[in-house]
C-alpha cells in the first residue's frame, strides 16, 4: 500500500522485471507492471510468469500501456489454473462490472499459456523455466528460470508447514544465485496466521540454507509494514543469512 510509510520499500504490489540479455521476462502482474510499462519501448516482445490470480498480482495487466498498441506481444505463463479457468479468470478481472472493459484494451496482444509443474521449459533460447506448485489458498506457482548457468528462483505466495520444509520449494531455489521468497510474516505472527498462504522471512532462511541458495530477497511484504519494520526485519534476515536483503522498488540486483 502506497503510503507516508512505505517511502522507501515502495506501495505497489507484486512485479519484477529480470532481462537475460536484451530479453525481457516479467514476474506477476501487480501494480508494478503500470510503472515498468513507462519505462519500456512502444512496441514489446516479452514473456510473463504469472504465479496466480488473486488481485494483487494481475490488475496491473489493465493498465500496461504498451498492452494498448499494435505489435506488443507478450506471453503469459500460468499454472495454479487449467487454461480454460485461467483465461476466464483473467478477462473477468478486467471486465465489467469489476472495471471498465481495460480487457478489449489489453487482451489482443496477451497469448495465455499454462505450464505444467516440475517440466523446465524454453521460453526463449536459452531461457528455461520450471514451474511448482505451492501452498496458497486457491492455488499459486512458483518459478526457476535459468539463463547461461545463472538461477532465480521467485517463490511467492506460499505457507509453509513448520519443521516440513516444502520440497517443491526446494527444488526450485536449488543453488539459486537470487531466491526470492515470501517473507509476509515473522515466525512470531505466523502462528495467528495459519491458512492465510504466506510464509516468514526465517522460513525464507532456514530454507535459502537447505537449498544452497546464495541471496535471499525477503518479498511480499506486509501490506502492514513500514519503512523502520522493514529495516529492522532486513537487518535481523541479514544477521542470519548474509547477503540477505528486503525487496524494494527500484531495486536492482545483477546475477
Ligand atoms: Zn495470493
Ligand atoms: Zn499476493
Amino acid at each position: 500500500m502506497p503510503g507516508s510509510t512505505t517511502q522507501r520499500y515502495g506501495g505497489n504490489t507484486s512485479c519484477i522485471e529480470v532481462r537475460c540479455g536484451d530479453h525481457l521476462l516479467i514476474l506477476d502482474a501487480g501494480t508494478g507492471l503500470r510503472a515498468l510499462g513507462n519505462g519500456l519501448p512502444d512496441q514489446v516482445d516479452a514473456d510473463l510468469l504469472l504465479t496466480h490470480t488473486h488481485l494483487d498480482h494481475i490488475v496491473g495487466l489493465g493498465f500496461f500501456e504498451p498492452l494498448m498498441r499494435p505489435g506488443t506481444r507478450l506471453r503469459l505463463h500460468g499454472g495454479h489454473l487449467a487454461l480454460p479457468a485461467l483465461t476466464s479468470a483473467l478477462s473477468a478481472a478486467l471486465s465489467p462490472p469489476l472495471m471498465p472493459d481495460l480487457w478489449s484494451l489489453v487482451g489482443k496482444g496477451l497469448s495465455i499459456g499454462v505450464l505444467a509443474a516440475g517440466r523446465p521449459v524454453e521460453l526463449h533460447p536459452g531461457l528455461s523455466v520450471t514451474a511448482e506448485h505451492l501452498r496458497h489458498p486457491g492455488g499459486s506457482v512458483g518459478f526457476r528460470i535459468e539463463w547461461r548457468g545463472r538461477c532465480v528462483a521467485y517463490v511467492t505466495d506460499t505457507e509453509h508447514v513448520p519443521g516440513q520444509p516444502d520440497q517443491a520449494v526446494l527444488r526450485l531455489a536449488r543453488e539459486a544465485d537470487i531466491f526470492i521468497y515470501d517473507c509476509n510474516y515473522t515466525d512470531d505472527e505466523f502462528a495467528q496466521r495459519i491458512g492465510w498462504g504466506h510464509s516468514t522471512w526465517q522460513e525464507g532462511v532456514r530454507l535459502a540454507y537447505a537449498a544452497g541458495a546464495r541471496r535471499l530477497v525477503l518479498f511480499h511484504h506486509d501490506p502492514w509494514r513500514t519503512d523502520d519494520a522493514l529495516d529492522k526485519l532486513g537487518t535481523a534476515a541479514a544477521a542470519a543469512l548474509p547477503g540477505t536483503v528486503a525487496a524494494a522498488e527500484g531495486m536492482v540486483l545483477a546475477v
